[in-house]
């Protein structure tokens, strides 16, 4: 037990609810600290992570439509450390942005998902009352 187990793994398999090193500092530092750090080279003790699979997504296009009266949306994105997140879009082209964005922290987060829905209906439901400004 020592990290936030995002990137390397704690023994107990857990991990902290940080978001990992997209979000957390503590996780970019450890990312960036076993970046190039050849496998199989490490002290006893340290967890091999040369069997993680890196899997990137490209960034999405632009939407050329959207809801008007609805323009912001859920997008899952799934992480490398096998973790889902649920972002939040405002989609209007004017305005485009990320807001926000939920975890699953591995499955361990059943309530992500809706979450992130809840906020983008949130937020949609202020767009339809015109309240969305402040
Ligand atoms: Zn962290």
């Amino acid at each position: 037990m020592s990290g936030h187990g995002w990137v390397i793994r704690n023994a107990d398999g857990s991990k902290a609810r940080c978001g990992g090193p997209a979000l957390c500092s503590e996780c970019a530092r450890e990312q960036a600290d076993t970046k190039g750090e050849p496998p199989h080279q490490g002290s006893a003790g340290k967890r091999p992570t040369d069997n993680v699979v890196r899997i990137r997504r490209k960034p999405r296009p632009l939407r050329a439509t959207y809801q008007p009266a609805a323009p912001y949306v859920v997008e899952r994105e799934d992480e490398d450390d096998g973790s889902i997140r649920y972002m939040v879009f405002d989609h209007r082209p004017e305005t485009y942005r990320f807001v926000c964005s939920t975890n699953d922290d591995g499955g361990t987060d059943a309530d992500a998902k809706r979450d992130a829905e809840m906020i983008a209906r949130g937020l949609n439901l202020l767009v339809q009352y015109g309240l969305e400004r402040l």
